[in-house]
């Protein structure tokens, strides 16, 4: 009987390495080949449109919509002299991904075929909404929905297709995407940092908001990919015995990386250059077959699209290599799960880098406001925060041994918790001393020089200060980052805001700034010391001390989710204009949705493996030891044969216990699964879910990876960890 583990491990053997040519040139030649960059505009675009245009769009102004007509002239001009075909709105929808529809670019007039692209399909399209989760938003206003041209980030070109990056919203004005409520986080927190900025530098005119994501994947070779139904239809395995070996040497984080992915990486990396993704770093990950990538910062709105185009792009890549790429958080047990950590900053239109130490005490009282704030609003929102990066498939991978725990804290480091502390400890009158030139200075000796040592990090923290960033660890691997960071800027945003008003407040009262300034930092120094947290957050002390501290310490994702919709989180996205207490509740009712939804599929995917795989194969070797016990008695003795055969009686035994444990399992499952259905609304269902379909899916699980250990590897039918995890 052919056993198609052995046949796709066979294939995957014969897989060779691909090496694709690099473009043409040198990097600089090709670099946002595919991207309608702005010195390409300048080329297709009459002068004064254009000057409408980028004004439009540097001061985050609705685009005129006059000038759509002569833009959409030179976009298609453009796309179609680099071979496009078609044209697509590329929008975020609730669902996690792109999506897209593709529309040619000619029409027919009076009978013959002309090309066409007119200003109203680059500014505005009405796509079949009704198949995007809008949470109720449709069924209560409108059932349309609108996609709509975002200028601040470039068309591009995948292939034959011209893609417009677009919002995508109701009817109403509401949000059913990622990108609407992130661009007015980014609006909001900039405006609020600016007016921060104010009390510094004049000079500032605007604040920009930096992502540098950094990308965690693994590949498995594409056969033995589709040899796991689970992988193929969820993204993990939900099943399989740990390997004898996987990350316990530490042997491939950093290590050579082999080189079959290297060929996949370089060409992935000349995709992502000619697409404008400033890709720089590449390097293997903790566990086997992990890897990862990560581009150089970009203004926030940009570097999220980029992340959400690389995603694509790797996928479609990866398969040229043979190998599929898995962004699932978790895709295997007991090794480390991939993350998307958000390297997140302020920079002024000056080039202060915000969230940097500076060169005098000036600069660093303003570093240290800026720093302190964004500590009190993680601390304020904590909850929140974590409900912005949970998932059904971030949920394996928070609070696991590897991975952030699922209680938010921040990581400062030693040099920025001694600065602080020694600023909560100088009597205000003693903080600000203002000379004879009126120039300020610091009575702390430590303020006006910051010296960081970027060596000091803590992998175990979730949301850490890197020297001139926070890097926000906790994001999945799959998700769109979109989320997290319009729930950080808005609530940074808000935060910056309240700070504005406090020290404005007392200066209007004829305090003096600097005093003002002290004084309040002071006063949030102790208050946001909770949040603060720089020890082992895999440690159970830490799960006790956190809760003290009353840090949020839910670990269930649907009811972490219910942290958007608390007062102090509807009141912060309503202050900040972000989103509408409607937008919130439909963003819940389709987070629950999919968690729901997404765990069904895992239930049954689950369910079908064990008992069309797992126990037929494990009867089949129970069948041979059973038929082995009636030939030993056939030759031997009765007195012989007991002992002879008592290794076989014992083997037989566990199987029939772990093959009865396995059926009652999936028999309580599908009961549990069919009550979860029943329930009234997404929140009790998604909660069902969590609370009787997982813990079943994990002791199905159990059963099957400890007869996975017994059976005749000869009869197993599935890809083996090692397998999966090895072969490269
Ligand atoms: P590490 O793994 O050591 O944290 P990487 O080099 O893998 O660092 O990734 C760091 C990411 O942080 C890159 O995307 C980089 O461009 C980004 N980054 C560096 N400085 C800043 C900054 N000031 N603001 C935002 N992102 C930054
Ligand atoms: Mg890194």
């Amino acid at each position: 009987m052919s056993n198609i583990r052995f046949d796709s491990i066979k294939r995957a053997m014969e897989h060779r390495i691909i090496n694709v040519e690099a473009p043409a040139g040198k990097v600089k030649d090709y670099y946002a080949i595919n991207v309608f960059t702005r010195e390409r505009m300048q080329e297709y675009i009459a002068p004064d449109v254009l000057a409408i245009l980028f004004d439009d769009v540097d001061n985050g102004r609705t685009i005129h919509r006059e000038i759509a007509g002569s833009v959409a002239i030179g976009i298609r001009k453009w796309a179609i002299e680099h071979g496009a075909t078609h044209y697509t709105h590329w929008f975020q929808p609730l669902t996690g991904g792109t999506a897209e529809k593709h529309d040619a670019f000619f029409t027919l007039r009076d009978g013959a075929l002309v090309e066409e692209f007119s200003g109203d399909s680059l500014y505005q399209q009405e796509p079949d909404a009704s198949s995007f989760p809008s949470g109720g938003i449709r069924n209560t206003f409108e059932a349309r929905g609108y996609s709509a041209w975002d200028p601040s980030s470039p068309v591009f070109l995948i292939g034959d297709t011209l893609c417009i990056p677009t919002v995508f919203v109701a009817y109403t004005g509401e949000a059913l995407d990622y990108k609407t409520p992130l661009i007015r986080s980014t609006v909001a927190l900039s405006r609020a940092a600016r007016e921060v900025c104010s009390l510094f530098d004049k000079q500032v005119k605007r604040v920009r908001i930096n992502l540098g994501w950094e990308q965690e994947y693994f590949l498995v070779d594409e056969a033995l990919f589709h040899a796991r139904p689970d992988l193929m239809l969820t993204g993990r395995t939900l099943m399989g015995h740990e390997s004898a070996k996987n990350q316990q040497l530490e042997d491939h984080y950093f290590g050579a990386i082999p080189e079959r992915v290297l060929a996949f990486m370089r060409h992935l990396e000349y995709e992502a250059l000619k697409a404008g993704i400033p890709v720089r770093t590449r390097h293997n990950e903790v566990a086997p077959n992990q890897f990862e990538m990560a581009p150089i910062y970009e203004d926030i709105n940009l570097a999220i699209d980029h992340n959400l185009l690389i995603m694509s792009i790797m996928e479609r890549v990866a398969q040229q290599h043979h190998f599929r790429v898995l962004l699932h958080e978790k895709p295997f047990a007991g090794v480390n799960g991939s993350g998307k950590h958000c390297n997140w900053s302020l920079q002024t239109n000056t080039g202060t880098n915000l969230l940097a130490p500076g060169k005098n005490p000036y600069q660093n009282l303003q570093f240290i406001t800026f720093l302190v704030n964004v500590l009190m609003a993680v601390h304020r929102h904590n909850g929140l925060l974590k409900a912005s990066i949970v998932s059904a498939t971030n949920e394996h991978r928070l609070g696991a041994n590897e991975a952030p725990p699922a209680i938010i804290s921040v990581f400062l480091g030693k040099q920025i918790t001694e600065v602080l502390d020694k600023l909560e400890n100088t009597a205000a009158d003693k903080g600000v001393i203002i000379n004879a030139k009126k120039e300020m200075k610091l009575g702390v000796a430590n303020i006006p020089e910051i010296l960081l040592d970027n060596t000091d990090r803590n992998r175990t923290s979730p949301f850490a200060f890197t020297g001139n960033r926070f890097e926000f660890r906790a994001v999945g691997s799959s998700a769109n980052c979109g989320a997290a960071m319009l729930a950080l800027n808005a609530a940074v945003a808000e935060q910056l805001s309240l700070f504005k008003a406090e020290v404005d407040a007392r200066i209007d009262k004829g305090e003096p700034k600097e005093r003002v300034l002290f004084d309040i930092i002071k006063k949030y120094i102790v208050a946001c010391k909770p949040i603060r947290f720089d020890g082992n957050g895999y440690s159970d002390e830490w799960k006790r001390e956190a809760q003290e501290r009353g840090l949020d310490c839910e670990t269930s994702v649907p009811v972490i989710i219910d942290r958007y919709l608390k007062p102090e989180s509807v009141q912060m996205f309503h202050a900040t204009g972000v989103l509408s207490e409607a937008e919130l509740h439909s963003r819940c009712e389709v987070k629950w949705a999919t968690y729901s939804k997404k765990i069904q599929i895992e239930s049954r995917a689950l369910g079908d493996l064990v008992v069309n795989h797992v126990l037929p194969a494990a009867k089949r070797y129970q069948t041979m030891l059973l038929q082995n016990v009636q030939a030993v008695k056939q030759v031997f003795s009765a007195d012989e044969t007991a002992s002879l055969n008592e290794m076989d009686y014992s083997i037989i035994r566990q199987i029939e216990h772990h093959s009865g444990a396995i059926l009652d399992g999936v028999q309580r499952m599908t009961e549990a699964r069919h009550k979860a259905n029943r329930q009234p609304d997404e929140r009790s269902k998604a909660l069902a879910y969590h609370d009787t379909v997982l813990p079943l899916m994990a002791e199905i699980r159990s059963h099957a990876d400890a007869l996975e250990l017994i059976v005749d590897d000869q009869m197993w039918t599935l890809p083996k960890y090692r397998e999966l995890l090895f072969i490269h």
